[in-house]
This record gives C-alpha cells, sequence and structure tokens, in this order.
C-alpha cells in the first residue's frame, strides 16, 4: 500500500495537490476538513460539534477525530493506499494512525509537506474565502488563528515523521504542475 500524510498549513494547497494525486496513484482521499464539513451539510451530531470549533478556528478534540478518521479508513477495506490530508493534525494523532496502520499491517509510506510563508498563507485564504463559501476562510481572525494553531499544535508532527525518516519537505510556491511534479518525484523515491 502507498500511504502518504499530505502535511502543510491552512492553504498550502493540500486539497488541490490531493486531487491530482488520487488520481495519478488511484488512493482513497481522506480529508479531516471535507468529512466535517459534510457533517455540517448534513445537519449530524458530529458536525453540530465540529463546527463549534471550526468556527473559531481551533481543532475539534483528537478523541472525537480519531475516532472519525478509524471509521473511514475502516470503510475502504481494499483500498491501494491512502492520502491522508489535513491529519494527523498532533502528535497523538500522528501516534493512533500508526496504531491503526499497523493493526492492518500496513504503514505510512511518506509524509510530503506543502512549505509556504504566512503572508502568502493569508493572500490565498482570504481569496479562497471568496469563493469557497468557507466561513473561516473570510474572517482574518480565524484565519490567524488557524495558521496560530498550526505552528503551536501541528507543526511538531513534522518531528513524528522525521524520527522515522519519513519527512519530505517541498516548496509550496508555484506552479501547481510543477509542485505536483516534484510531489510524484519523492513518492516514487519512497515507493
Ligand atoms: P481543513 O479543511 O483541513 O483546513 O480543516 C478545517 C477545520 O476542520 C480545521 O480548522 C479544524 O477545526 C477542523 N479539522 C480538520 N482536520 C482536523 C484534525 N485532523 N484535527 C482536528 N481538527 C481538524
Amino acid at each position: 500500500m502507498l500511504n502518504i500524510v499530505l502535511f502543510g498549513p491552512p492553504g498550502a494547497g493540500k486539497g488541490t495537490q490531493s486531487e491530482k494525486l488520487i488520481t495519478k496513484y488511484h488512493l482513497v482521499h481522506l480529508s479531516t476538513g471535507d468529512i466535517f464539513r459534510a457533517n455540517i451539510k448534513g445537519a449530524t451530531e458530529l458536525g453540530t460539534l465540529a463546527k463549534s470549533y471550526m468556527d473559531k478556528g481551533q481543532l475539534v478534540p483528537d478523541e472525537v477525530t480519531i475516532r472519525m478518521l478509524e471509521s473511514e479508513v475502516n470503510k475502504n477495506p481494499s483500498a491501494n493506499g491512502f492520502i491522508f490530508d489535513g491529519f494527523p493534525r498532533t502528535k497523538a494523532q500522528a501516534a493512533a494512525l500508526d496504531v491503526l496502520l499497523k493493526s492492518k499491517s500496513t504503514s505510512i509510506t511518506l509524509m510530503l509537506a506543502l512549505e509556504v510563508e504566512e503572508a502568502e498563507l493569508r493572500k490565498r485564504l482570504l481569496l479562497r474565502g471568496k469563493d469557497s463559501g468557507r466561513p473561516d476562510d473570510q474572517n482574518p481572525e480565524v484565519i490567524q488563528k488557524r495558521i496560530d494553531v498550526y505552528n503551536n499544535e501541528t507543526s511538531p508532527v513534522k518531528d513524528f515523521y522525521t524520527e522515522q525518516g519519513k519527512y519530505k519537505g517541498i516548496n509550496g510556491i508555484g506552479e501547481i504542475n510543477e509542485i505536483f511534479n516534484l510531489l510524484c518525484e519523492k513518492i516514487e523515491a519512497a515507493k
């Protein structure tokens, strides 16, 4: 199996690159943000809970997020592999993912991290907010909170994968196809 963690701050381009990677490598795309938004749209209990954190730019608690992710992985027993997009965002989530994959006799192949500086992220997110309909992309304070949460809580997840020799950083500024090619090079080298 090819299991990729696509990592990076909000606005780094994870969603865009995930779409291209799943087409090329026939992987199942699991975006925790997308799953939460689908639950909000469907007015589920999980959606109501997630919304109360997402609207403030905070992380949904680990216990809830991990349980949801596990259930999504379990729904795809014959997957070629997964792209985890927006997960793991804490070291506890990364550790839980390792345990889950191990129970399925597989593991993370590599973490691809899109690196984009903060000023560019703020610009991209506000621009995306104009047509994404995402409330968390439209409010500069919520955007800043998400970037701060990334720096304080999520960025340490890099160390988790660096220790396993799986961390690969990629410059996330440039042309979409150029960035995609860089990602593919790293994947080919890790396969
Ligand atoms: P995203 O679409 O990845 O930018 O996520 C949007 C929001 O969903 C985040 O700001 C968090 O509130 C929540 N979220 C998404 N993924 C996670 C996660 N792995 N852990 C906790 N909260 C998450």
